[in-house]
């Protein structure tokens, strides 16, 4: 019905009953004819004799509204009808109205996150509740979408032999839907909406915010059933589009569980019929396609069907009620076996004949004490050396089971379907460690399961499966890893082996992926050849895993607890903190902050060993924990950590290093521990020079936090909870040419012709200077336009001012192109202030300047800062400046930063939202604006927490809080631009930023 002059005939049958009726479109729809006006929905349906239905969903909706579930409003006509009936030109049709919802269908909103499904799961939960008690015949009717009618339907399909899928529809009728369909008969029913799929739940879709649920919409397929019908029906459409279809089902029953509890009787339902559902929506669509009658409303859900159930039938359904059961947290469906194996009173064989009573613990975990020192490439000999330090040769050792470890290098502990940033990291095994050779015992009669050998470095070498039933009723499964290879050969599925018995030996490093000699031991529920058993699993399904590989400690002979990892608790960390936190010493990142317990050049993890890119952070200069940094700063530790009032080398070569960097003029160096510090001294020198107070300073500009740098802060002083600068503090533009005021090719003198105004206003004052960022940073990282500085400075020292430059954030070959900000701008501060990377985390920040500034300074006054320039604290320095030379990290961020530009400038192109790329080597920022071309805060803020949700960690600054500020450690590299471009764009592509 697209053609104008039918839409214009309807419009005015439509006016006759609602008189308001606008000018229509027809939307997609399987039964009735849609049309839409802006204001509301009109359903034609094709027939008369419907009039039972449309009451059905008249009531329905009218009785889920009164109980506040958004559903749209029915309209009825002028004359109150709830529906009427109108002649078209073929036949008599009915008409009925809705309000129209404003709204985006679920199928075209992103992220269709855990967060998201957790609250749909609730709000279809609230549904049912409403629904409970809701009766009309019409829910009787038995529509072809039933979901017992689906063998039938199939029976009776007459082209489904042709289907390419046809081997599977079968198969799911005889495995899955038959048995779940004779349950499902006794399980109790009530009414349901009975097509809860992504187009019939409408989004609100608000710039910078994720998506929220506007509405359910389209009951007329409502026929009575169990309620899982239901969430199985959205299940099928929503999850082949999920990048992790279990973790989104989790995440989705769970939030419908948090609400109206499950048992586990209906979960069990739920695969089944999800399945079941995917195969009447096949046939139907097939039937359709075969007829002709090609709708793409309901073609549109097919190719994503047919591609989840590639995979979906590999998964046991068992595996998918296990996950289920831990998101609601229910007994498992195997809990009597769960319960026998953690039986204190379990009385099995030794696995080993040296007792592990009193075996001492290793401890892998993140920030273990026997945790390698590469968190990337770990070095396995580090294990080895540990291990022979715990206990005397030929004594066992154990490692712990649940524990985080970072020892896990290899990319097949990447979880692929997540990226880069995420890899397994918990070892859901028992580990002993004893030497090659040692013999294993079976724990309990067994039979082998599988035996095979797994060459590839990291991986098992010999590796073992035994079957038990120890009773009637419990069967389990026990794995041994990390084998002789001629132990694994030696045996064959269906091979007896007694308890007590030994049948396999300790492999080599050379055979047993390069480990030193230990057992791997694991157990299970669930039948499967040990090369399925992941040993390491991912932190985010850890309730599953360890219900499918539950504690081998009881099986092991383990009393107590000891191989028992702890897992931090980060509600309880939080807690902890608010308790003593003043309110605003703030978490970044809200309600979700990020906890971190280790570093290694850009990369963070947090106590699980999620591991984040860390493209933020400019205080770990050369990478987090750089090991000569590390090994400079202990060594000095060792020897003293002193003050400056003693002749100590370290201070005078650490003071030459850093000099060596600078003009020659300026050759003075007061070290301190902060830049805060630094600029107040700064600031004195300042004054000192001149015998002035009055300063200028940049709008938006940052200096620290302590008074007098307070007081030059803009930021702070004119933001909230602040008083504005004082009446010694001038202000003049930020010099931004993108969205300051000036932004021609004059900007740099208009900008620099600024402080001619402030000094007309300062009248009789003098001015002891001018300091600023030489690029802006918390301003929103500005690249002052060329000339800018040189303009400013002469004015500035005309009037008898110095010149401070703060290059805390800019020093130190961060700009790739320029070892400090001022050599972009040709000129040479009086003053130079330092911090930041200094120490690559240890506190030490500088203050450089002139011999004149120096002695004007020295006017009889001691100068001493306690803790500024100690030993330990020159040895970062010195360590710092010899890494940057060493690994060429000026040039790398040149490289690196010219690229990530360039791929970030790429990205510009495509989404308007990013209006310009700014900034040089690894100090960039992009100013983010609306569709209307106005700053966008919000956008920004939403892009900043998506990029954490992605474990991309990147900031956001400016005067208009609308520039992403991307500011990693000098280590960057190429991949992790690349990791932070590709996670950027998926961001970029979300519904949040779409529609602005
Ligand atoms: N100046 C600038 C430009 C800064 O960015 C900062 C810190 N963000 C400071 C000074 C203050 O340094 P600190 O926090 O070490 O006192």
């Amino acid at each position: 019905m697209d053609d104008t002059t039918e839409l214009n005939a309807w419009r005015s049958r439509l006016s006759a009953l609602w008189p308001d009726c606008g000018a229509l479109r027809v939307l997609n729809g399987e039964h009735d004819t849609n049309l839409a006006d802006g204001q509301r929905v009109y359903k034609v349906a094709p027939a008369t004799n419907e009039t039972d239905v449309i009451d059905l969903q008249w009531q329905a909706l009218q009785h889920v509204r009164a109980k506040s579930v958004p559903v749209p409003r029915p309209v009825a006509t002028s004359s109150g009808e709830p529906l009427a009936y109108v002649d078209d030109s073929e036949q008599q049709r009915t008409v009925w109205a809705q309000e129209w919802i404003e709204a985006t269908p679920l199928a075209k909103c992103s992220p269709c996150d855990g967060e998201l499904l957790e609250a749909l799961g609730g709000a279809i939960s609230h549904l049912h509740d409403a629904l409970e008690d809701f009766e009309h015949p019409a829910l009787e009717r038995d529509l072809r979408w039933r979901i017992e009618s689906t063998p039938t339907l199939a029976e009776r399909s007459k082209h489904l032999q042709q289907h390419p899928k046809r081997e599977r529809i079968d198969q799911i009728l005889s495995e899955h839907s038959g048995p779940a369909l004779k349950r499902l008969a006794q399980l109790p029913t009530q009414a349901l909406h009975y097509d809860l799929n992504d187009h019939n739940l409408l989004y609100r879709c608000k710039p910078g915010a994720k998506p929220t649920l506007a509405a359910i919409i389209d009951f007329g397929d409502m026929m009575r059933g169990a309620r899982i019908i239901d969430l199985s029906i959205a299940a099928t459409y929503l999850l082949p589009k999920s990048a992790h279809p279990l973790r989104s089902l989790r995440a989705f029953v769970g939030g419908y569980h948090q609400q109206s509890k499950l048992s586990l009787g209906e979960l069990e339902l739920l695969w089944p019929l999800m399945l079941t559902r995917m195969v009447s929506s096949m046939v139907i669509a097939w039937e359709d396609e075969c007829r002709g009658n090609d709708d793409p409303y309901r073609q549109i859900s097919q190719a994503a069907i047919h591609q989840f159930l590639e995979g979906a039938l590999d998964m046991p359904s068992n595996e998918v009620l296990r996950h289920l059961a831990a998101a609601c947290d229910l007994d498992d469906p195997d809990q009597a076996t769960l319960d026998w194996i953690a039986d204190p009173g379990l009385a099995p064989k030794s696995l080993f004949k040296a007792s592990l009573a009193n075996a001492p613990v290793l401890d892998l975990s993140i920030t273990g004490a026997h945790a390698t020192d590469n968190p990337v490439s770990p070095e396995l000999s580090e294990v080895a050396q540990a291990v022979d330090a715990l206990a005397p040769a030929g004594k066992p050792v154990l490692g712990r089971y649940r524990e985080p470890r970072l020892i896990y290098g290899a990319p097949f502990y990447l979880s692929t379907t997540h990226g880069a940033s995420e890899r397994r990291t918990i070892h859901i095994a028992l580990d002993v460690f004893l030497p090659e050779g040692t013999e294993v015992h079976a724990p309990y009669d067994a039979t082998v399961l599988s035996a095979e050998v797994c060459d590839a470095e990291f991986d098992y070498g010999g590796l073992i499966v035994l079957a038990h039933e120890p009773i009637p009723g419990i069967r389990f499964y026990t794995l041994y890893g990390h084998l002789q290879h001629a132990s694994a050969r030696a045996l064959a599925p269906g091979d007896s082996i007694k308890a007590g018995e030994a049948f396999a030996r300790l492999g080599a490093p050379a055979e047993n992926g390069g480990w030193p000699p230990h057992i791997h031991f694991q157990v299970s529920t669930t039948e499967a050849p040990g090369s399925e058993w992941p040993g390491v699993v991912d932190v985010n399904d850890l309730d599953y895993w360890i219900r499918r590989f539950p504690d081998p400690s009881r099986l092991a002979g383990l009393m107590d607890t000891r191989a028992l990892s702890p897992i931090t608790n980060e509600e309880a960390l939080r807690k902890q903190r608010a308790a003593h936190a003043p309110g605003n010493l703030r978490l970044s990142y809200g309600d979700d902050p990020v906890t971190i317990v280790r570093g290694w050049r850009a990369l963070l993890f947090d106590a699980t060993g999620r591991t984040y890119l860390d493209a933020y952070n400019n205080v770990p200069h050369v990478g987090h924990t750089h090991p000569h940094v590390r090994a400079s700063v202990d060594s000095q530790m060792r020897w003293v950590n002193t003050n400056t009032r003693y002749l100590q080398p370290i201070h005078s070569q650490y003071c030459e290093a850093l000099l060596e960097h600078f003009p020659a003029s300026l050759n003075r160096v007061f070290l301190v521990c902060s830049g805060s510090e630094a600029n107040e001294l700064a600031v004195r020198l300042a004054r000192a020079a001149t015998r002035a107070t009055d300063m200028i300073a940049l709008r938006a500009g940052y200096h620290g936090h302590t008074v007098t740098a307070i007081d030059l802060s803009d930021y702070k002083a004119g933001g909230p909870g602040g008083n504005g600068v004082p009446d010694w503090v001038h202000l003049i533009d930020n010099p931004d040419t993108f969205t300051g005021i000036h932004r021609d090719e004059n900007a740099a003198e208009r900008y620099a012709a600024q402080v001619d105004d402030v000094l007309d206003r300062l009248d009789e004052r003098a001015l002891a200077g001018f300091i600023a960022e030489t690029f802006p940073s918390v301003g929103g990282q500005v690249v002052p336009p060329p000339g800018y500085l040189s303009g400013v400075y002469s004015r500035v020292r005309k009037a008898g001012g110095v010149c401070i430059a703060d290059e805390v954030q800019t020093g130190l070959g961060r700009l790739g192109h320029y070892f400090w900000g001022f050599e972009h701008q040709a000129v040479t501060p009086d003053i130079v202030v330092l911090g930041k990377p200094m120490g690559n985390g240890y506190p030490l920040a500088a203050v450089v300047t002139t011999d004149a500034i120096a002695t004007a300074f020295d006017n009889g006054m001691e100068f001493f800062a306690t803790f500024g320039g100690s030993s330990v604290a020159c040895a970062a320095g010195k360590a710092v400046l010899e890494v940057l030379r060493e690994e060429r990290l000026q040039e790398n961020a040149a490289e690196v930063g010219t690229y990530l530009k360039s791929g970030l400038e790429q990205l510009a192109t495509l989404y308007p939202v990013l209006s310009e790329v700014r900034g040089e080597g690894l100090f960039l920022g992009i100013v983010m604006v609306d569709a209307e071309g106005r700053p966008a805060a919000h956008l920004t803020r939403y892009i900043v927490q998506r990029m954490r949700e992605q474990r991309v960690l990147i900031g956001s600054d400016g005067a208009h809080h609308n520039v992403l500020k991307i500011r990693p450690p000098l280590v960057f590299s190429e991949a992790d631009a690349d990791h932070l471009l590709s996670t950027l764009d998926a961001i970029l592509q979300e519904s949040a930023l779409r529609s602005s």
